[in-house]
């Protein structure tokens, strides 16, 4: 019969919805900034589109495109000026960043509060505690919800994640960690691969291998989740090799047209979480 498959484009449809009609009632409007250092193509098209998006939900976006040749305290002082601005709910640091600049180090400046690509030091400590209040990286929240656009049943479920990046799988597996899943988690020194993630009723592959997941490492019925993006002959591809997969699998996401709408989703998602818990806690400060 073949796997159902996921519409990423029709769940991103429905958050932006539900962000657009949050922001419409609201006075002022959230803030996003975004910062584009460079002339690196992709990173302008990305921001051009995150700006789109804002512009389309009714987010404010406020963006910063410092040459590539900026120095570390002129971009740190940019970072400090977001953070202490009023306007401001959200702050994107579009990455890659020049080699002349510690990623990490700038990331760290950006005020938790307003990280809502959810990449400093503290919100990952957050969602590892299992606290509310982290802000989570867009992408594996996206593919929370369409877990859940899934039906996945994740409680007590065995879920396999492929891949550990700090963006992705890390974040990933401490979301199924917090939904009561029991997780495995892969990357490239995992010996048998293919038996490991046949064990999955829920498996995500997170890697940037074009069609590493091939239908015997499937799970009759299981929910597979297609986070790769990768360029090739044959266009864009994912790391799961969807024609076969979707013959074995419940429910499977396309690429494109899976994860990559929802991440951009999120990030609205995220900009007017952060905006709503400012006004509270500026509320509770006066
Ligand atoms: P990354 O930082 O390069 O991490 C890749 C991970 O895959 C690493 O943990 C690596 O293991 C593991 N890996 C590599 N080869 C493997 C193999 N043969 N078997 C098992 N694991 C293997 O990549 P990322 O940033 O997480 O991105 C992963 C993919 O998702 C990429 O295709 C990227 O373009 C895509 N992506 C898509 C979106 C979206 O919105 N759709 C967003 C972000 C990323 P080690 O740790 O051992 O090296």
């Amino acid at each position: 019969m073949g796997a159902r498959i996921i519409d990423g484009n029709a769940v991103a449809a429905r958050v932006r919805e539900r962000v657009a009609l949050e922001v419409a009632e609201m006075g002022p409007k959230p803030g996003l900034a975004t910062i584009l250092v460079g002339d690196d193509p992709a990173s302008a098209v990305y921001v051009r589109m995150k700006r789109e998006d804002s512009a389309r939900v009714g987010i404010e976006s406020f963006h910063h495109e410092p040459g590539g040749d900026v120095s570390a305290n002129e971009l740190a002082e940019l970072i400090r000026s977001l953070d202490a601005d009023d306007r401001v709910h959200g702050i994107l640091l579009q990455l890659p960043l020049p080699g002349h600049l510690d990623q990490d180090e700038f990331v760290s400046l950006i005020d938790p509060a307003k990280d809502v690509d959810g990449l400093t030091p503290t919100n990952a400590g957050l969602l590892v505690q299992g606290r509310e209040e982290a802000m989570v990286p867009c992408t594996p929240a996206g593919v929370m919800e369409l877990l859940a656009e899934a039906g996945a049943e994740l409680e007590g479920a065995r879920a396999v994640v492929v891949g550990r990046s700090i963006l992705v799988g890390k974040p990933l597996a401490q979301l199924l960690l917090a939904a009561n899943a029991t997780v495995t988690h892969c990357h490239s020194r995992t010996r048998d691969l293919a038996s490991v993630c046949r064990e999955a009723a829920v498996l995500i592959a997170a890697v940037g291998a074009p069609r590493l997941v091939t239908a015997d490492m499937v799970r009759e019925g299981a929910v597979v989740i297609d986070v790769g993006t990768n360029r090739t002959d044959d266009g864009l591809v994912g790391d799961v090799d969807f024609d076969a997969v979707r013959e074995r699998a419940g429910a499977i996401t396309p690429v494109p047209g899976g994860v990559g709408p929802m991440t951009r989703a999120m990030l609205l998602a995220n900009t007017l979480r952060a905006a709503k818990r400012y006004s509270v806690v500026r509320g509770a400060k006066r």
